[in-house]
């Protein structure tokens, strides 16, 4: 039976999946309580049950990424035509990623002034969170690629492994997309300059392969509605509620900015940039943003949203295989906006008082390392130490936040995702003037 002639549409069972799986882990959560034979029991179902059905799930889903990402954006690229057009379209999504990503960061900081969570925090609490996640926030710190270099050329040599290392087929076995991103872009670039009927013969493979690729998303989509059950149970069943209790005030900003994103400045955008109805477009990206929370991963994402565009959001092939792996790479406003209330939450509960230079400084980092961040879950963790280390916030206050780090992580990621989606939108409206001026 094709999803087609499916009853229940797919999207709908992964929701009633997502429903479902928080239910259950919230029940687990509150029947196990503090009692620690009860807890350990629920850990084991979360650890020895649902953790593997999900990872299946999002290891499928990643083992396309690599050659999906590549294809769709060499044949983005080579089906431009031309490289003038190339210029255009990549200025536009460029300019819009920095604009919204700089925005989603300065409101972060924003709210944190408004809001100020972190003043006045309980100083046992800080005690207790720091000893409690020290060890996962001293993991994060080894894993940052992005290490102060001793020199001036460590340094610049730093910046250009990141995204033109020596060895690009290394960078990419380690899932690294920036460089991959370029070689993409530099193979569709390159191919427009191919004689028309070798350039076709290689459309056509890479066309195919990106079939493919999708083919093997449909199998594990299959798997979706279980997976997101056991996904969210698992977060929910292990979550520490007295955390949330802890930190809600924090939780809540951060929360009310993706919201403020996602339904006021992204309609806004929708409705001047893309000119179409913000709530139909919303309604539309609904199995996308069902994916993107249910993940934590942009990345793993992007299968879906490719297919959503194009098959009901009226996006061309081109502009859909050249926006959203760019813009699941590059474009990051939720981790953005994320880094920057990380960064001053924890600022502020050790008393530290940053001037408005170093604000501006956090701005600007929030908006590379955004574009540093891997999309996996937690991918920007490692990232936001080196942003703290520069502006001289202790790097290991991370561990303040990290007891509640996925909750904030499914919202990002939606909130990313979102953007690349609205991006789309933009680039296909006005590729559409154009061709019909
Ligand atoms: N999980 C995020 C994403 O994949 C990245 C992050 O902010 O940790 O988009």
């Amino acid at each position: 039976m094709s999803a087609h002639e499916e009853r229940v549409p797919l999207h709908t069972k992964i929701l009633l999946g997502l429903v479902l799986g928080a239910v259950a882990g919230a029940g687990a959560n509150l029947w196990a309580g503090a009692d620690p034979e009860r807890r350990a029991g629920v850990a084991f179902l979360a650890d020895a049950v649902a953790h593997p059905v999900g990872q299946v799930f999002l290891r499928l889903l990643f083992l396309v990424v690599v050659p999906l990402v590549f294809a769709s954006l060499a044949l983005g690229v080579a089906n431009l035509g031309d490289l003038r057009r190339l210029g255009r379209l990549g200025g536009r999504t460029l300019a819009f990623f920095f604009l919204t990503t700089s925005f989603a960061a300065t409101l972060g900081i924003t709210q944190m002034h408004l809001f100020e969570p972190g003043s006045g925090f309980d100083a046992e609490t800080r005690q207790a969170l720091m000893q409690q996640f020290s060890s996962s926030a001293a993991d994060y710190q080894a894993k940052s690629q992005f290490r102060a270099g001793t020199s001036t050329i460590d340094n610049v040599n730093n910046v250009l492994d990141w995204f033109l290392p020596r060895n690009v087929l290394g960078a990419i076995t380690r899932m690294e997309m920036l460089p991959m991103i370029l070689l993409a872009l530099f193979f569709g670039a390159a191919l427009t300059g191919v004689a028309e009927a070798r350039r076709k013969f290689m459309c056509d493979w890479l066309e195919t392969v990106a079939d493919a690729m999708v083919g093997i998303v449909g199998f594990a989509m299959k798997l979706a509605p279980f997976a997101v059950f056991c996904l969210v149970y698992g977060v929910v069943a292990k979550f520490g509620l007295d955390l949330l209790q802890k930190l809600a005030l924090y939780v809540a900003v951060v929360l009310g900015g993706y919201l403020v994103v996602l339904f006021v400045f992204y309609p806004l955008l929708i409705a001047t940039l893309a000119r179409r109805s913000p709530l139909d477009y919303l309604r539309r990206a609904l199995p996308i943003l069902v994916t993107a929370f249910s993940t934590s991963s942009s990345s793993a994402t992007l299968p879906t949203s490719l297919r959503v565009t194009q098959q009901d959001m009226g996006i061309r092939r081109e502009v859909a295989g050249f926006v959203l792996p760019l813009g699941a790479t590059l474009n990051m406003n939720g981790t953005a906006l994320f880094e920057g209330c990380v960064v001053l939450f924890v600022a502020q509960v050790f008393g530290i008082d940053l001037s408005f230079g170093q604000q501006v400084l956090v701005v600007f980092l929030c908006v590379v390392s955004a574009v540093g961040a891997a999309g996996v879950p937690g991918g920007s963790l490692p990232l936001i130490m080196t942003v703290m280390a520069q502006v001289g916030v202790p790097p290991d206050g991370i561990a303040l936040v990290l007891g509640v780090d996925r909750l904030l992580d499914m919202g990002r990621t939606v909130v990313n995702v979102m953007g690349d989606v609205v991006c789309c939108g933009y680039v296909e409206r006005s590729e559409a003037a154009r061709d019909t001026a």
